[in-house]
């Protein structure tokens, strides 16, 4: 391993170093974008000589990669056919170039391009098949709309590497999707697919006026989008709204995604979990993300060691913990790790007096790891009542906060900071509004 390495890092070095000073200077720039015109005033050259000079130091690079190929050819070649992107770190080991330049210029001798998206050319990929991401971030936009959580799982069956910025690419504002919260959906048929997922989550047929209700519009015009719209099916005689996906026989006859999922794990246990999400899906209308979400329920575990064989926890399965979800840019925790603060956009949900949907980050940092599982906090703004967090399968959420909203003027948009001290077990809310910007101080 240590004579592969450093005979690995030593070739390509090798070769840059022994490039003149010149030479090195002007690959720089051209990897920087500089057009050959440009860099041809700097170095005080013609453009012509500046293609001459590119064109003998890459040679030169490409020569030492190929009298070292048996150190790097099976590699890539893995790398490569495996992937519709590889990421240029992951290309390191095999062409190891601190800055990479000496890398860069390789690997164009060798065909290979960066991809192309939406949001144009992704500068630290590289692939054969310069059209495949775009292609494939199309297909995974036309299969929306999707929650957020589900995201990954599905750029992952679509062949999207990880590494990809898969959702800064679908938003990007020449992408085809929109985040709103935790929900991304098409921007031309933004309506209709907050529309689609507020059913999958409802479960049930809904009236027009109700629907209207939770969107703030006319139920009629609601209607019409709806009656456009092949997913939504009108149900008679009761004249409320379903999925057309839902089966048709109104007998759905368990209560929820949590019931199947037992049912299947206790007749089936233990039970490969790509199995247990085909088969759920199959008996019973839900999502890829739901089916997931189920799985931190306290009676469901995995076999020991192996984390993929689910079975009951009271067959001695290991309870399962959710994984740690990445930190949304709202929340932080200082470095001894017992203050953590998050910011909330007040919402018309919280000033009904609903409980707050909050980022599962801040549930799993309070160590609510399984469903359901709740921790309470005192919190001086609320006087007697504390402020309650739960994880349930489905949501992390927080207990209402609407009298002290309220009490202090506050309108949908307002911001609030919330601050928990976990040691002490205390909780502190501000009105975090900037001057100015306080949507409760607009006349
Ligand atoms: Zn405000």
């Amino acid at each position: 391993m240590a004579a592969h390495e450093s005979q690995a890092e030593s070739w390509l070095m090798d070769a840059w170093r022994g490039l003149d000073e010149r030479e090195r200077a002007v690959l720089t720039l051209v990897r920087q974008g500089r057009t050959y015109g440009a860099i041809a005033r700097i170095h005080d050259v013609s453009r012509a000589r500046v293609g001459q000079i590119v064109k003998t130091a890459r040679a030169s690079l490409f020569e030492a990669a190929m009298a070292a190929k048996h150190l790097w050819w099976d590699g890539l070649d893995e790398l490569i056919a495996g992937s519709v992107s590889v990421h240029d770190d992951d290309l390191a080991d095999y062409f190891v170039d601190p800055v990479g330049t000496a890398r860069y210029s390789v690997l164009l001798g060798l065909k290979l391009e960066h991809p192309n998206t939406c949001a144009g050319r992704l500068d630290n990929f590289w692939t054969r098949e310069p059209d495949g991401l775009a292609m494939r971030l199309r297909s995974l936009s036309d299969r929306g709309p999707y929650r957020m959580d589900e995201l990954a799982g599905r750029a992952a069956d679509m062949g999207i590497p990880a590494a990809v910025p898969t959702e800064s690419l679908l938003t990007h504002e020449n992408g085809p999707m929109e985040r709103i919260g935790e929900l991304l959906v098409r921007r031309r048929r933004r309506q209709a697919d907050l529309l689609y997922l507020w059913l999958v989550e409802e479960g049930q047929a809904r009236s027009a006026t109700y629907i209207a209700e939770e969107f703030g519009r006319e139920p009629h015009a609601l209607a019409e989008l709806m009656r456009r719209d092949s997913r939504f099916r009108l149900r008679r005689p009761e004249s409320t709204w379903e999925l057309a996906e839902w089966p048709d026989d109104g007998a759905r006859t368990y209560a929820g995604a949590m019931d199947v999922v037992l049912e299947i794990v206790t007749e089936r246990g233990p039970i490969a979990k790509r199995e247990l999400v085909r088969e759920t899906m199959a008996r019973y209308q839900v999502t890829y993300a739901r089916v997931h979400q189920c799985l931190i329920d306290y009676r469901i575990g995995h076999i020991s060691g192996q984390r993929d064989l689910i079975d009951l926890v009271s067959r001695g399965a290991v309870p399962n913990e959710e994984a740690e979800p990445r930190r949304p840019l709202t929340a932080v925790i200082d470095d001894t790790g017992t203050i953590l603060g998050f910011r909330l956009r007040v919402q018309r949900e919280l000033l009904r007096g609903c409980s707050v949907a909050i980022d599962r980050w801040v549930t799993w940092t309070l160590g609510l790891r399984q469903s359901p599982k709740t921790r309470s906090f005192t919190c001086g703004e609320l006087g007697d009542r504390p402020l309650k967090f739960t994880r349930n399968t489905s949501v992390a959420q927080m207990s209402t906060i609407k009298d002290y909203a309220e009490s202090h003027g506050m309108k949908i948009g307002c911001e609030i900071t919330v601050l928990l001290r976990l040691r002490e077990g205390t909780a502190q809310l501000m009105h975090a509004c900037a001057t100015g910007e306080c949507p409760g101080q607009r006349m």
